[in-house]
């Protein structure tokens, strides 16, 4: 066992992504690994990666060049799922290529590395890595009892996902949805909780699809809500084909619940929509945000829009803007269109071009920023 070895965990992308860097600190911990906070210190780097957009991808490639074979080099999470043994080829300094479902399988993978020889520039590729995707993970990674926060911790209730929207690597690179049983989801709560712990934030790709047996998303809020020592939690992220009114009343009665919901509309057209086959049309969308506005009265709403999908018209741009001004959101991430290979929609060959794309960005996120600010100062007046 090579107990002095020391790791440094750079991390990219979604909180889900955040949470599996713990893990996988709390299982190199207890293999006998030292975390450091820099990589200084470090002889082995791992890059826990985000595929969602290209621009992040690229900031991976050019860190793991900028150290040149000095320090052993790994590759996990989703870019390790999506470019396989190409990763190799990319980048011959990297060492090993973990993807998400295998993240568990890390320590016996760098023991097999620093067994072959430090710094050799033998490469080891666990060539079974892939073999596991659409299995649910180990539940023991969940109790390695490492959090960044001490008062915050963030709970994985369910792993990958199976909408296969037409722009998203996730189900390729996390595999299909399958859920934790919600009584270990409830064991890992209490075991923060017991840690001092007192917000949590249950995690997965599609939250309200949740289901374990008899328990479905609102059962499970309702048995986290009733937690002793629980102050406040929360959830990240909802689907709106999944969202409806018994799970907007549980956001409005689970007094330890926080009043907000983040429900991705993506498009306002649904020419768009279809093609991105998010499973709604633009007034599904519309009358469910009208329901959970009625029912959890001052709750915040806050969105993602993506503009720029191929083959989106002005027209439709225009649709999506003004499905924006009416919605009045409290707050969206609004993306520019990157194209992932490998999914259907990187096969629409229509690309727009930048000027157009950046001018559309441009266009909505001041109408949002505006829509913002007149929220909050609107709240502020209400408090005086
Ligand atoms: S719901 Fe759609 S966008 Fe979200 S992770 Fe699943 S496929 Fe990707």
């Amino acid at each position: 066992m090579h107990k002095k070895n020391t790791v440094f965990l750079r991390t990219f992308g979604c909180q889900m992504n955040i949470r599996d860097s713990e893990v996988i600190s709390g299982l190199l911990q207890k293999a006998g690994y030292r975390i450091s906070a820099t990589d200084q210190d470090a002889d082995i780097i791992i890059f826990n990666t985000c595929s969602v957009r290209k621009h992040a991808e690229d900031r991976v490639w050019s860190l793991i060049g900028s150290y040149k074979g000095s320090k052993v080099i790994g590759l996990v999470g989703c870019m390790a799922q999506n470019y396989k043994e190409q990763a190799f080829q990319r980048d011959p300094h990297i060492s090993f290529v973990v993807g998400p479902q295998d993240i568990h399988k890390l320590p016996v993978i760098i023991e097999k590395i620093l067994g072959d020889n430090l710094f050799s520039d033998k490469n080891l590729l666990e060539r079974k890595i892939w073999e596991t995707a659409g299995d649910l993970r180990p539940e023991e990674i969940y109790h390695m009892d490492f959090y960044q926060d001490k008062n915050h911790a963030h709970v994985v209730i369910s792993e990958g996902c199976s909408n296969f929207c037409s722009y998203c690597v996730v189900p390729y690179v996390r595999g299909a949805l399958r859920h934790r049983k919600h009584k270990d989801i409830l064991i890992e709560i209490r075991e923060v909780i017991a840690r001092g712990v007192t917000k949590v934030t249950l995690l997965g790709q599609n939250v309200n699809a949740y289901q374990d047996s008899q328990v479905n998303f609102t059962k499970l809020l309702e048995q986290v809500n009733a937690l002793s020592g629980l102050k406040e939690f929360d959830f990240f992220t909802s689907h709106p084909k999944d969202a409806g009114v018994d799970f907007f009343k549980a956001i409005r009665d689970l007094e330890k619940l926080v009043k907000r919901l983040h429900l991705p509309l993506q498009s306002g057209s649904d020419k768009i929509l279809k093609l991105m086959n998010r499973g709604y049309q633009a007034k599904d969308y519309l009358s469910l945000i009208d329901s959970y506005r009625k029912i959890v009265k001052s709750g915040r709403l806050t969105t993602d829009i993506i503009v720029g999908f191929p083959t989106e018209t002005d027209a439709e741009f225009n649709q999506t803007y003004a499905l924006v001004k009416k919605a009045r959101f409290n707050a969206a991430y609004i993306f520019k269109y990157s194209s992932r290979p490998g999914t259907e929609a990187a096969k629409i060959i229509d690309p727009l071009k930048q000027a157009e794309l950046e001018q559309r960005h441009r266009k909505i996120l001041n109408l949002q920023r505006s829509i913002s600010q007149e929220l909050r100062s609107s709240q502020v007046d209400a408090k005086k």
